[in-house]
């Protein structure tokens, strides 16, 4: 089953503790703000694989700047 994963660039802080754990999925810009490594445009992404890597790095995230839907 996939997962909705939204991520909400406005909150990020920049801390790059998303990218530690799910470096797959997650990137940065060039300040540091958070984007989806394979769609940087992209602020919604289905997860199909690594979904436990992206829900520690939703869990870790200090600013809940990730967004996970069922
Ligand atoms: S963990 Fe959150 S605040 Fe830190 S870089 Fe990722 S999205 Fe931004």
């Amino acid at each position: 089953m996939s997962q909705l994963c939204k991520i909400i660039p406005e909150r990020c802080i920049a801390c790059g503790l998303c990218a530690v754990y799910a470096p797959n999925i997650f990137d940065y810009d060039e300040e540091g703000i958070v984007l989806f490594a394979q769609e940087p445009e992209a602020h919604q992404q289905f997860i199909q694989d690594e979904q436990a890597a992206v829900l520690k790095a939703y869990q870790k995230c200090p600013v809940r700047a990730i967004v996970l839907e069922k």
